[in-house]
């Protein structure tokens, strides 16, 4: 008699889902299936250097994926709950024991900003990114480029595009880089400033047009190419398959990453909203989530209660260009405290920390429960949906 094995689909082939997948080869009675809409994988946190020219962003999954993790390069079109499948985009359906949802995020631009939708180029995706990297090498160098946005993302593509000696006008609408330090906000600024950045605070853009970006008091400045990086949005995969969302369209589940509404279908990275409560959208928590989720399922399948989930921040980093980056430290919540690492010290640590994603991947594909996440991060008081059924 054969032993039962068990199917897990893991939805998205970013850090959460790749580093799921390799985790659930801890036990090898599980057969793992990964969907992922392209048959490399994206580094998104490099997505500006490909944008600028200035590096690559995908890594063959063949280095990265562990012996026996099936890849499927198709995209899900719905879960259906009821018939444990999940339907593709190419006409095939996939059965399933338990979903890793993983899905990340995507690039957003606001209907509300008149012209932001037809004119405006986002840059969190693969296929936009290099779209935009095609409207900027059509450009003369000196043509004006604004990048609507002073975040994380939006600073360090600001930055890339200044080093290679863009005129990059960088629109905050508020705070430049407003989860740093003071201090660390006031070294990316200087360095900023000396590449010809122009910084502008608290302006707001209310309209794109092809060749302009119209401001709130009415000023029209000249912009050849807009960069949108102002807010993420997330794939509608979740509510299309008539799962409980976040109003973003995270997939809401209680502390153990297990959906609130099916106990087989566990989320991890940018899509997963615990307790309504969802991390900073980070590579930082996806890795720590990744194989969390799948740690859930083994837990299932093993018949034991999963652990609650648990993480920590240890800070963020603003790449400025390839020779300087600013590492700002933070408590385990994440929120900033007064010490950062800025200049080339700065871009080294970004780097390492950036080869260490794959790194991980490598490690966790080689050696199943390797990875590592930290414990301290503060969590609503409620531990587990009590409406999660167990699964039979
Ligand atoms: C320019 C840029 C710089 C960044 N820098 C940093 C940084 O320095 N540090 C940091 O912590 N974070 C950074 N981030 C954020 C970070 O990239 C994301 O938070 C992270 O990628 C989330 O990981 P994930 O695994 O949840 O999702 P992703 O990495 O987005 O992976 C999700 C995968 O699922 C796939 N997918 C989507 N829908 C479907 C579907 N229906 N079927 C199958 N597959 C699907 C996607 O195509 C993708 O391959 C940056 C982001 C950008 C854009």
């Amino acid at each position: 008699m054969t032993a039962k094995r068990t199917h897990v689909v893991v939805i998205g082939g970013g850090y959460a889902g790749a580093l799921a997948a390799n985790h659930l080869r801890l036990r090898d009675d599980v057969d793992i299936t990964l969907v992922n809409p392209r048959p490399q994988f994206v580094e998104r946190i490099r997505l500006h250097q490909l944008v600028a020219g200035s590096g690559e962003a995908t890594v063959d999954y063949d280095t990265l994926l562990g012996d026996g993790v099936r890849l499927v390069v198709d995209t899900a079109t719905r879960i259906d709950t009821a018939s444990r499948t999940v339907a593709l985009a190419s006409g095939d359906t996939v059965g399933y024991d338990y979903v890793i949802y993983a899905v990340g995020s995507t690039g957003a631009v606001p209907d509300s900003v008149p012209g932001a939708a037809e004119f405006a180029y986002p840059i969190a995706e693969f296929e936009l990114a290099q779209r935009l990297r095609a409207a900027l090498n059509e450009l003369h160098i000196s043509a004006p480029v604004t990048v609507v946005g002073a975040g994380l993302t939006g600073t360090e593509t600001a930055a890339e595009l200044a080093e290679q000696g863009r005129n990059v006008t960088l629109v905050c609408g508020g705070r430049l880089l407003p989860s740093l330090s003071e201090r660390g906000q006031r070294s990316a600024a200087k360095w900023l400033r000396k590449r010809g950045v122009k910084v502008l605070e608290s302006d707001v853009v209310t309209e794109v047009r092809p060749d302009a970006v119209v401001f709130a008091d009415g000023a029209v400045r000249p912009s050849a190419v807009t960069v949108w990086t102002a807010g993420f949005g997330v794939p509608a995969l979740a509510a299309a398959s008539g799962l409980r969302t976040d109003a973003l369209g995270r997939l809401l589940t209680d502390e153990t990453l297990t959906s609130v509404d099916d106990p087989r279908i566990i989320a991890a990275g940018d899509c997963a909203s615990p307790s309504a409560t969802p991390l900073r959208m980070s590579c930082q928590s996806a890795t720590q989530l990744g194989p969390q989720a799948a740690n859930t399922v083994l837990s299932r399948i093993a018949g034991t209660e999963p652990a609650l989930m648990r993480y920590g921040f240890v800070g963020s980093n603003v790449s400025l260009g390839r020779r300087a980056a600013v590492i700002q430290f933070a408590r385990q919540d994440d929120t900033a405290v007064r010490y950062y690492v800025a200049g080339r010290l700065g871009a080294a640590i970004k780097e390492f920390v950036c080869k260490g994603t794959v790194w991980g991947l490598r490690l966790e594909a080689r050696r199943p429960g390797s990875s590592f996440w930290f414990k301290g991060g503060p969590r609503p008081e409620q531990p587990a949906h009590t409406g999660v059924a167990s699964v039979r």
